[in-house]
């Protein structure tokens, strides 16, 4: 499944979408991601874990390990591609930690799995759960990287796509300047 097949099952599932937009940050953008409006559909979500499962299946993961919430289903199809466990880490009082007596042991090699990756920042953040409990760390993945390639994690990384969505201060938006009417995402038309 190649980059131009995935954006087009974003396209069409209405998860990217083009436009001029508020974002929750204030920011303004040309570009709108919702992974949750394509995994929302279950043949898409296993066809995106299946491709990405095989970007990462010489890393030699014996667990997937996934953010809660956003990295939950594509993490599970993913496990199920490479035919291992899918857990994820959760936040309890603003710390993200294994609960519910997913446990990860010595011999355990992580591969972290997430829709999105902006700054790398919950990326890291995850694989710290597991080297804290032990285990090894071989890689991680994400459906899409925004990072812009920027996000240096210290392990093997694979995306699906690489995309790049500029934001704006509403000063210096030019769909602004231009004098494009500016919509919220999710609200309608
Ligand atoms: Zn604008």
């Amino acid at each position: 499944m190649g980059q131009n097949s995935v954006l087009k099952l974003f396209r069409d599932s209405g998860a990217l979408l083009d436009g001029h937009f508020r974002l929750s940050s204030g920011l303004h953008s040309g570009g709108y991601l919702q992974c949750a409006l394509v995994l929302q559909h279950p043949a898409h979500a296993e066809s995106l874990g299946r491709a990405l499962g095989e970007k990462l299946r010489s890393l030699g993961a014996t667990v997937v390990l996934s953010p809660a919430l956003g990295g939950l289903i594509i993490g599970h199809e993913v496990g199920r591609a490479l035919g291992v466990r899918a857990i994820f880490a959760e936040r309890q009082d603003g710390t993200l930690t294994l609960r519910r007596g997913f446990s990860l042991a010595p011999t355990d090699r992580v591969v972290v799995i997430e829709d999105v990756v902006t700054t790398g920042g919950s990326t890291r953040e995850t694989m710290a759960v597991a080297q804290a409990a032990g285990a090894t760390v071989v890689g991680a993945g994400a459906v899409i990287d925004r990072s812009g390639g920027s996000s240096n994690l210290g392990a093997p990384f694979a995306a699906l796509v690489t995309l790049s969505l500029p934001t704006y201060q509403p000063d210096a938006c030019p769909m602004c300047a231009a004098g494009q009417p500016v919509v919220k995402p999710g609200s309608r038309a």
